[in-house]
């Protein structure tokens, strides 16, 4: 090597000229517009087999030399829309996943090209704005403060772990990130055995351990029982503990309950707690709350409004691509005093009256991609009024499934809130002993195998009381009610189907 000569001009491989990049990109956007035209008359899942879809990948090691980006593309755009579970299909139920808004997608492309890193407003500095912007907008949507304090994290396990990071340093009184968990008492935190699982996570991570979750029953509805909460957490305090925490749930996971976050408002301000909501499904449909129609939504909603902090999911119930979560705080100050540390080779500190936010002190992200965009382009482009009809037609459909499981004579219905809808299939034959429990739940679980596999439509499960459901979601502007029909007929049919071959098997007067 000569250090003296100056460098030839580079080959870098990765380059493309902007003509290249104008052709190839034009020739995605085609086969992604043509994808987007079949997709509702196409199967929701490919349902291929682990072995198949490696089998699918080049064989061997990596590449040595690179191919055209052109056939990559190609390939890659093959693959994916013939391979996929398509959660944007009409006649996908299932968890708690939107299709995306096509300008959500469109702004995925112009976020990357930008690459903008919103973790400081130096690197990002329309960007960071943007974000701003996006969090106020968000409160304002649920008519939360909107001089809170909040940012775009990856979903809404992280955002109500974010919260969970920031109610510990406010709520502790010693300096716990220095010295940690150990040196004070045990912190303790208070939610219902519905809680989403991101609770163990944030306990675990945190230091304080699972243990510390006090879990409070719920009713058979999936909502919280507060019967003697308030006794339970000062029992805590006189036991030496510090309860610190109470978490209430905006749309549970199984059956979409809205916790009575009122009275836990209440609860918290009264034990001088912090009161944290999970959102992350419905926390936004809190914009529904003054709408003429006041049977759409659960009034007990308006609670999150008093909440210290709240986690919700754009990728959920906003349509966004993933990943977008998005975690608010009530006073601005608490994400920084959390999770702020500020290195050497940092000089990002601005003297303006009102800087834009550093965003790698509100969390623990560093280096941050532009989530925000998606969402911030999503909000202009359907604006308050869309938004509160795509998610008030989400839940009316939900109601209209609910209606045909009533009119059906072999299916019973489970319960449900917001947009979520429960029900099993219960024909008039089978064991009628003991044993109907169990055979009903087998029963069940096999329909359940048998309409994921093919791929018609698709919906989850949730157990109740012990017993396996099929648990339709709707967070989908694509769906109609022609989709929410042929669903009933759908689990109509397997579930006739699975019974006609197992009957002489189960039905003793069969025999
Ligand atoms: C989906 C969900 C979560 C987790 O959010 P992710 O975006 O999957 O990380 C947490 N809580 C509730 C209530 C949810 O519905």
């Amino acid at each position: 090597m000569n250090d003296d000569q100056t460098p030839g001009p580079r080959q870098a491989v990765l380059a493309m000229s902007p003509d290249q990049f104008r052709a190839i990109g034009h020739g995605l956007v085609d086969r992604l517009a043509d994808f987007l035209a079949e997709l509702p008359i196409g199967p929701v899942t490919g349902n291929d087999t682990a072995a198949a879809l490696r089998a699918l990948l080049p064989a061997g090691e990596i590449p040595e030399q690179g191919e055209l980006a052109e056939e990559l593309l190609a390939d890659a755009a093959m693959l994916l829309t013939r391979h996929s579970l398509f959660n944007a299909h009409p006649r996908f139920f299932g968890y708690i996943t939107a299709g995306p808004a096509p300008i959500g997608v469109l702004a995925e492309l112009l976020a990357a090209t930008i690459n903008a890193n919103v973790g400081s407003a130096t690197l990002a500095p329309i960007a960071s704005a943007i974000e701003e912007q996006t969090v106020r907008w968000i409160a304002e949507l649920m008519d939360y403060p909107a001089d809170c304090g909040g940012l775009l994290v990856s979903g809404g396990n992280m955002a109500n772990i974010v919260a969970f990071f920031a109610a510990r340093r406010a709520r502790a009184d010693w300096d716990l990130r220095q010295h940690g968990v150990s040196a004070g008492p045990q912190l303790l935190v208070y939610a219902s055995t519905e809680t989403h699982t991101w609770l163990h996570k944030a306990a675990d991570l945190s230091g304080i351990g699972t243990d510390a979750i006090r879990w409070l029953p719920t009713s058979s509805d999936g909502r919280m029982d507060t019967t003697g909460v308030a006794a339970r957490i000062a029992a805590d305090r006189e036991g030496g503990g510090q309860p610190f925490l109470l978490v209430g749930t905006a749309g549970t996971v199984a059956t979409g309950a809205v916790d009575p976050l009122p009275e836990l408002a209440r609860i918290a301000r009264d034990q001088r707690m912090w009161f944290h909501v999970d959102g992350a499904y419905g926390g936004i449909a809190a914009s529904l709350l003054d709408t003429e129609d006041t049977s759409l939504v659960p009034p007990d909603l308006a609670g999150l409004r008093q909440a210290d902090s709240i986690a919700l999911d754009p990728h959920k119930w906003l349509y966004a691509p993933l990943e977008a979560g998005c975690v608010l705080v009530r006073r601005a100050g608490d994400l920084r005093d959390a999770f702020s540390y500020k290195p050497s080779y940092y000089r990002f500190d601005d003297d303006a009256e009102q800087p834009l936010p550093n965003y790698y002190e509100y969390g623990p992200q560093n280096s941050r991609g532009f989530r925000a965009l998606k969402v911030w382009l999503q909000l202009r482009h359907a604006g308050r009024a869309g938004y509160r009809r795509m998610m008030a037609d989400d839940i009316r459909l939900a109601r209209w499934l609910e209606s045909r499981v009533r009119a059906s004579d072999v299916l019973k219905l489970g319960p449900g809130g917001l947009s979520i809808a429960t029900f099993r299939y219960v024909p008039q034959v089978g064991p009628l002993d003991g044993t109907r429990a169990e055979w009903l739940d087998a029963l069940n679980t096999e329909l359940l195998d048998r309409l994921q596999r093919g791929g018609e439509a698709f919906v989850s499960n949730a157990v109740i009381d012990g017993c396996f459901w099929l648990r339709a979601c709707i967070v989908n502007f694509r769906t109609e009610a022609v989709d929410i029909d042929a669903l009933v007929r759908l689990v109509e049919r397997i579930g006739a189907e699975i019974t006609a071959a197992d009957f002489a098997l189960t039905d003793p007067s069969a025999r």
